[in-house]
């Protein structure tokens, strides 16, 4: 069963998981939250984190905290539950669990010091649905922060990193249409991908559509567009500054604040054929800063 893997992750958290799979639920934040991503039939990965409070937990304990809140849910349902945790031989700061019931459940406790979290991750499986290869993939795959200080976050095959201090805001998860609002003091991030993207080009330039589709969404400055490729694909680049006196005022009263407004503008939309998407990162910002063209760069839009 050689599948091919997918990264999916959020707030920083990463792991390969087959290619079929979906995000289908994110909540809480970088210290505190959850995911769940889908399989095509019954099984499902669930990813949990929480701060560790500045010290290593005993895992075990942990673990057998876990379960055995798992085990009351099921045995409320008259369901037989047995399991297992036991530390990792090879990293210590890691353990390993399975549980039988209905289902069946493997997981993984991870701390680490660097990002101060508790990770748990579980793959629950039909008890028919060998998840025995994929599994320690899966887990072993794990991510939980970058060494430059950036946070991943991977969705539906889009991948790409926020510079420190960016905490997401608001976000639309399709597979057909992504948006990520990021924001960083009055800065916005903003993170886009369509797909079917012939079909949107099929009477417009990408300089036309991207007016059309995006320009509604960009208040109170001015921009221009110019043609600008991007990883070799047919692209456009943005520059604009805050319109009007009063912003302008306003943008150098507070450039000596610690969150100076963002007078500025920058973007870039690109058309990437072989994926057939469009994919758009447009940031407000002061002066001097590239985050626009610097998150571009770690989106790698298609497969070679
Ligand atoms: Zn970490
Ligand atoms: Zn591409």
């Amino acid at each position: 069963m050689a599948k091919k893997l997918a990264a999916v992750g959020w707030q920083g958290i990463t792991l390969k998981v087959p290619e079929d799979w979906s995000l289908v639920g994110v909540d809480g934040d970088a210290k505190k939250g959850y995911f769940r991503v889908d399989g095509p039939v019954a099984s499902a990965l669930e990813v949990r984190w929480s701060s560790a409070l500045g010290k290593k937990p005993d895992l075990l304990v942990k673990g057998r905290e876990y379960l055995s809140g798992l085990e009351k849910t099921h045995r409320k349902k008259r369901l037989k539950f047995s399991s297992k945790v036991k530390l990792d031989d090879v990293d210590s700061n890691s353990a390993n669990f399975v549980w039988r019931s209905d289902t069946l459940g493997q997981g993984r406790l991870i701390y680490c010091s660097q990002c101060d979290r508790v990770i748990i991750a579980q793959i629950v499986s039909a008890r028919d649905d060998d998840m025995s290869g994929i599994a320690p993939v899966m887990l072993g795959s794990i991510v939980d922060h970058r060494e430059d200080g950036w946070t991943n976050w991977a969705l539906f095959g889009l991948e790409f990193a926020v510079p420190p201090g960016y905490v997401i805001k608001k976000q639309t998860l399709a597979s057909g249409y992504l948006l990520l609002t990021f924001q960083r003091g009055k800065s916005a991030l903003i993170i886009e991908r369509w797909g079917l993207a012939a079909t949107l080009l099929s009477t417009d330039t990408i300089e036309q559509w991207y007016k059309k589709d995006a320009g509604p969404d960009i208040k109170g400055y001015h921009y221009d567009l110019t043609e600008h490729a991007v990883a070799g694909h047919e692209g456009i680049e943005l520059q604009g500054r805050r319109s009007g006196i009063k912003q302008a005022a306003k943008a150098v009263a507070s450039s000596f604040t610690l969150h100076p407004f963002p007078g500025l503008i920058s973007g870039y939309a690109w058309y990437c054929e072989p994926s057939n998407r469009l994919f758009g990162v447009r940031a407000t910002h002061v002066d001097g800063d590239d985050v626009a063209e610097r998150v571009r760069d770690t989106i790698k839009c298609h497969k070679d």
